[in-house]
């Protein structure tokens, strides 16, 4: 009998509690997640007096030091380590965005999703019979599949790139990655809005809606508008998806995306909504009236969750969500909705396992965010959100984190276990409001304050906020070690740390001018389909960059039209390095390290990797439009006038993460994530995987 159900046996003795099938374990470990938590800014406000939890408990011996992050230091992947233990080459997660090596063209790195295989055709509806599932891509498996089928039970409350969930014993909530209602990865808000500065646009991440608010009744303001659900794809429009394809084929990009756009009309379900202000009170009042369900909010206030529906293939199937509104200004009149969340009690997808989880979680504390990355950045990035709504929103966000974290302490309080904990908004407000404290970046707003602390001073803020819910954290851990007469093992961990982003490079570009990647003749930049259009002469391009810290060779046999064999790409990624580590921008180094994929993963999946990793220096990173492969023929490197100010997108070493052993354990060497699996392997005695990177700590 091994350890882990010689403990489950005893607890269930001990506490008379467990019910069949049920996982319990005296023991009980916590780890706090904090994304983007720096060990160096961490330490400087612990010494200037702002962080007094912290800073109590490294009094009482915890110990605090920094912690390895991943090549690259990349927040999907970096959790990636810490999910599975070891590197990228093993689980094959290298960057936010993949290649898709036939076409050139991007795709997720964290979702892989089939084909639609046989249908069948009712009444203009295209019904899919088989396919159109989709799944995790990650290679190796998560520590809540291992622990909890050794008998330990895990609660995980939220861990990015762990969307779509894997099968499981353990309790597991998905952040980053997890799309909201209308599958929109970093979700879809509302601005509705009469503000003559902002104009009607959307975006991936936001529609700015232009209403007419009547005031013909001094005590009720109407408005009409409406909401739109996830584009109804069992609508048939093969006719026009034909003529969209024979555009392209035709190379008139133009022609192909106004068929695009039909064809997105003719697939779209929205809901109507009454937008309402009531006048009668002290204070003007939102009401917003959702076939007969109603959202209330005072000014410069959120209003309640309500719920909405659309009803997808012609009112068969009903597709339910929530979102809320927070009410921005009467005159102008303007409101503001979060994207529109799955309805946790009736997810149209797996949103938690087991499934039911996910319907508990908000009997506890009401419907919340469903979708990873809930602080609205695209928003705030895209002015349609300014400085003070995007704070607003991201609190909004930390709120329901703090109290997702006493419904995990239940949890573990009860079976035993470990609970695993995450936020998101630290990393977020340090993207996002970087340029706020630093003077020399390109990017400069006004100066201005939200809740009584300047702008200035807001990262200092987050990490007070970030300070608080620890101490709520380890006044509910002394209380439950008092009540089980047992110690709580305390890590506090990040992905990376943080540092300004002001120069962008456009890799691309460089490849360009180099002449290693080759544009077709007459063009100068790529179109809209970036490297996958007909804007590059792959015949004659050696080199090409995807995603955020990789170049990638156009390796024969790998590539669709590759050319490179592998002695002479051996001699290009020399030529590379050399003479990216010689390249200064302003009199500043732009790399600091760079490295072939092999010098720094290992594994199955080496093969998938970007061949060679750039470590830029402070201060640079890789361009949003090199990302998504565009040769912009804009230079190679140029400001980076963006409220996304900061970054960590960088050479690992230069953005350390943290780890704080709140118990004060000498961690026996300089600890990477990895690391922190193995130890939490070690810790419940449980058998780890064949291939583990990580070794215990302690
Ligand atoms: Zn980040």
């Amino acid at each position: 009998m091994k350890t882990s159900s010689l403990i489950i046996v005893a607890a269930c003795a001990l506490f008379g509690a467990c019910s069949d099938g049920e996982l319990a374990s005296e023991k009980r470990v916590v780890v706090f997640g904090v994304d983007g938590f720096d060990p160096e800014m961490l330490q400087e406000r612990i010494d200037a007096g702002m962080m007094p939890n912290f800073a109590k408990a490294i009094d009482n011996g915890s110990n605090l030091q920094s912690l390895q992050t991943s090549w690259p230091p990349q927040s999907p992947v970096a959790w990636s380590n810490f999910i599975s233990g070891v590197n990228p080459g093993k689980h094959g997660l290298y960057d936010f965005i993949h290649v898709n090596r036939d076409d050139y063209g991007i795709k997720s790195s964290m979702v892989e999703t089939d084909e639609v295989g046989m249908q069948m055709t009712l009444f203009g509806y295209d019904v899919p019979l088989t396919g159109g599932d989709s799944r995790s891509t990650r290679k190796f498996p998560a520590f809540w599949e291992v622990m909890s089928e050794q008998g330990v039970p895990v609660y995980v409350h939220r861990m990015p790139a762990s969307y779509p969930l894997t099968e499981s014993k353990a309790v597991v909530f998905p952040d980053m990655g997890t799309p909201d209602l209308v599958g929109a990865l970093s979700g879809v808000a509302y601005l509705f809005t009469e503000d003559e500065g902002q104009t009607a646009r959307e975006s991936d991440s936001y529609r700015v809606e232009r209403i007419k608010m009547k005031r013909r009744n001094e005590n009720l303001w109407k408005a009409s508008s409406r909401i739109y659900g996830p584009a109804d794809t069992m609508i048939n429009v093969d006719d026009l998806l034909a003529e969209q394809h024979a555009a392209e084929d035709a190379g008139d990009f133009a022609a192909a995306n106004k068929v695009a756009k039909k064809i997105e009309r003719e697939q779209e379900v929205f809901t109507p909504i009454s937008l309402m202000v009531d006048n009668t009170g002290d204070a003007p009042v939102l009401a917003v009236d959702i076939d007969g369900a109603y959202a209330t909010a005072k000014l410069g206030e959120w209003s309640n969750w309500v719920s909405i529906e659309f009803s997808m293939l012609g009112g068969m199937v009903p597709v339910p969500g929530y979102t809320r509104f927070r009410f921005v200004s009467a005159e102008p009149f303007e409101a503001y909705a979060v994207p529109v969340q799955f309805d946790p009690w009736a997810p149209v997808s797996p949103i938690s396992t087991p499934d039911e989880a996910a319907g508990e979680l908000a009997d506890a504390i009401g419907p919340y965010f469903t979708q990873g990355f809930a602080d609205a950045y695209k928003a705030y990035k895209g002015h349609v959100l300014d400085t003070p709504g995007f704070i607003n929103e991201s609190d909004m966000v930390l709120e329901e984190r703090t109290a997702m974290m006493h419904y995990g302490l239940d949890q573990i309080d009860e079976t035993g276990g470990l609970l695993f904990l995450y936020a998101g908004s630290l990393d977020m407000r340090c993207h996002m409001l970087w340029h706020t404290s630093d003077a020399e970046h390109p990017h400069q707003e006004p100066a201005g304050e939200y809740a009584g602390v300047a702008y200035d001073k807001q990262i200092d803020r987050i990490y007070m906020q970030i300070d608080d819910m620890f101490g709520e954290l380890m006044g509910r851990v002394d209380e439950l070690e008092k009540k089980h007469g047992e110690e709580i093992e305390v890590i506090v961990m990040s992905d990376h740390g943080f540092a300004p982003f002001r120069r962008k490079m456009h890799v691309n570009d460089w490849l360009v001018q180099e002449g290693y990647l080759v544009m077709a003749d007459g063009k100068t930049k790529t179109g809209a389909h970036g490297l996958a259009g007909d804007d590059i002469d792959w015949s004659k391009s050696k080199a090409y960059a995807v995603g955020f810290n990789g170049i990638i060779i156009n390796r024969q046999g790998r590539e669709s039209q590759g050319i490179v064999g592998d002695s002479e790409a051996a001699e290009l990624m020399a030529e590379m390095t050399s003479k990216l580590m010689k390249m200064t921008d302003q009199g500043n180094k732009v790399f600091t390290a760079i490295k072939r994929a092999d010098e720094v993963f290992s594994g199955d999946e080496l093969m998938h990797a970007p061949d060679l990793q750039l470590g830029f220096n402070v201060g640079f990173g890789a361009s949003d439009e090199c990302a998504t492969g565009a040769v912009t023929g804009e230079g190679v490197i140029v400001d980076n006038d963006s409220r996304w100010s900061g970054s960590h997108l960088m050479d690992p070493e230069l953005v350390r993460g943290t780890i704080v052993s709140v118990n004060g354990r000498d961690l026996s060497k300089d600890p990477a994530l990895e690391d922190i699996t193995a130890t939490l392997y070690k810790l419940f005695a449980v058998e780890a995987p064949k291939n583990l990177d990580g070794v215990p700590l302690f």
